[in-house]
């Protein structure tokens, strides 16, 4: 039989949302536990420099941004669990956790497993991940200053990234599998009217070209024909949608339609009282690491003062 520990705060998940949460929530002495999961620091650690989180004014490195969060969660107290939350049953209380052999029971949970960005499942893709692939315009895009991109995807965030990345490029291609974008038309209209952009109509990467300095290309093949031919790019942007990490929430708090978990408006809150959601498990607009933190620090507050109003 494994033993059961019980906790106060549980924090399933460690980007922004989850750190936040654990220094709220640390430093009302709540002691939380958070469970690190499969990628550790979440989606930041597979950026590379972060220029747009305020306090940073020269910018600092995904990984080291998520280090230092880390550490300053640490430091009130919380402890970090290494591992995975692989089942819950959050229709008892506490609520129950598995975590790879390991049960916890919690008075408490915050769910902040975050998002991840789909990727085509190219090798080469994951190869140059962080030298020239990238799944976040907005965070990379500075990067690219008169520099040629592809943008892989045809609705509303491959129009955005595209619309992003044609103040800093120089040529903006945006290769889409079909003949017509799936966008709203108002964000197509904007990117066809940009003399930056080309459209490659049915076309789909089959390989991301590179050296040691990073992507130099890419591989397309035209969807009608078959034929392939290489286009050279310093930049190669996925924007083919996220997948919300909820799998283990199935069943067990309410989701939306894409796997999203619900939160009630301007709140944390979900379904399941005493369970609340922050960063991009909830957040399908945003994404950003900035706002991830801001819902963190939202979830920490309401789920200090809920456990305080049962103890009334
Ligand atoms: P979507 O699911 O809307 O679009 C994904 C796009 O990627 C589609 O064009 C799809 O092609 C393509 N795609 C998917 N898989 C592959 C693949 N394996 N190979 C090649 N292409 C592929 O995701 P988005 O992230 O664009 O948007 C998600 C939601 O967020 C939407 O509801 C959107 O409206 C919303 N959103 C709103 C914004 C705004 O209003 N400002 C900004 C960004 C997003 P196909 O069309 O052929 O299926």
């Amino acid at each position: 039989m494994t033993e059961t520990r019980h906790v106060n705060v549980a924090i399933i998940g460690s980007g922004p949302a989850g750190y936040t949460a654990a220094i709220y929530t640390a430093r009302a002495e709540l002691r939380p536990v958070l469970f690190q999961g499969l990628q550790p620091g979440g989606q930041l650690t597979i950026t590379n420099e972060v220029e747009n989180f305020p306090g940073f004014e020269h910018g600092i490195m995904g990984p080291e941004l998520m280090e230092v969060m880390k550490r300053q969660a640490q430091r009130f107290g919380t402890e970090i669990v290494p591992r995975m939350v692989e089942k819950v049953d959050l229709s008892v209380r506490p609520f129950r956790l598995f975590a790879e052999g390991a049960e916890f029971t919690a008075d408490s949970l915050i769910i902040s497993t975050g998002a991840s960005a789909r990727y085509l499942g190219l090798e080469s893709e994951q190869r140059f991940q962080g030298m020239g692939v990238s799944a976040c315009a907005t965070c990379d895009g500075p990067f690219y200053r008169d520099r040629t991109v592809v943008v892989v995807g045809g609705g509303d965030s491959a129009m955005e990234e595209a619309d992003h990345l044609t103040k800093f490029a120089k040529k903006v291609y945006i290769a889409h599998r079909r003949d017509e974008f799936r966008a709203s038309k108002i964000m197509q209209k904007r990117v066809l009217d940009n003399p930056k952009v080309e459209v490659l109509w049915n076309t789909v990467p089959v390989e991301v070209l590179g050296d040691a300095t990073g992507v130099t290309g890419v591989r397309l093949k035209d969807t009608k024909t078959g034929e392939t031919r290489d286009v050279a790019t310093d930049g190669f942007f996925l924007a083919i949608g996220h997948t919300p990490n909820t799998s283990v929430f199935e069943n067990q708090v309410e989701l939306d339609a894409k796997g999203y978990i619900v939160t009630k408006p301007d709140s944390t809150h979900t379904s399941v009282d005493g369970v609340f959601a922050c960063g991009d498990v909830q957040d399908t607009r945003y994404r950003q690491a900035i706002t991830a933190a801001g819902t963190g620090c939202m979830a920490a507050l309401e789920a200090e003062r809920w456990l305080a109003e049962r103890e009334d």
